[in-house]
């Protein structure tokens, strides 16, 4: 069976949890050395029943969508790696679940790019010939799901998942805002307050009442195994 795969743009692999993405990083090392033999990629492309598209935060800033790393990258006064780990959670979750709410607010503004579209594209057309493409991504402001992709793998999460701390339930959460304290809440400048709010109105387990979180993968933390072996697949 003969499969091919595509980078789209440059993953920045080496800042994610390492041991479990050992072999994903060795894949994308490997694709990512620049090619010359455009010919031979369509010959393998063509041929291959199928294909695995992996994705990072490249796509999405042609989207205009911010990471929050690297220069000028903060919020507030934070980088992403300041806010996106359990032990900022539990020492202030009121200031992450901030910066989380911000997040999924501004995807309210952001659409696919022509490269979401393509790949959403290419999975259609592959399908109807019998192959079939996956999108594996470090994203999760789910842009891929937004321009039809049906097969996506979501490495690190998404926004629009919420985790329970106690019962550990995952849900699908689009809300806006995702609760009544936090509405208006969440400005990125650096001059803005932070609203403290009190963990009691925070966003709340619909079944247990017990804390939500955002269902993304922070620093310090494993990829989801459930992900991992279908993205060994
Ligand atoms: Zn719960």
């Amino acid at each position: 069976m003969q499969a091919a795969a595509v980078v789209v743009g440059r993953l920045g692999l080496s800042s994610t949890p390492l041991l479990a993405t050992r072999r994903l990083t060795r894949m994308a090392d490997t694709l990512s050395r620049p090619s010359s033999d455009l010919a031979k990629f369509r010959e393998v492309y063509k041929k291959a029943k199928h294909v695995v598209v992996l994705t990072g935060a490249g796509v999405s800033a042609e989207s205009g969508v911010p990471t929050f790393r690297g220069d000028g990258g903060l919020w507030r006064t934070w980088r992403a790696q300041d806010l996106a780990s359990p032990s900022a959670f539990a020492r202030d979750p009121s200031l992450v679940w901030e910066f989380y709410h911000y997040r999924r607010e501004l995807m309210a503004t952001k659409h696919p790019n022509p490269a979401h579209l393509a790949i959403a594209e290419a999975e259609q057309r592959l399908t109807a010939e019998g192959r079939r493409l996956v999108v594996i991504t470090q994203n999760i402001d789910e842009l891929h799901k937004k321009a039809g992709s049906k097969e996506v793998l979501e490495l690190h999460g998404s926004l629009f998942r919420t985790e329970c701390t106690k019962c550990q339930e995952i849900r699908p959460n689009t809300d806006s805002p995702i609760c009544a304290s936090l509405a208006g809440k969440g400005a990125p400048d650096p001059n803005a307050v932070n609203a403290r709010i009190p963990e009691s109105e925070l966003p709340r387990c619909q079944k247990c009442s017990g804390l939500l979180r955002p269902n993304v993968v922070w620093f310090g933390e494993g990829l989801d195994n459930n992900v991992l072996q279908k993205a060994g697949k």
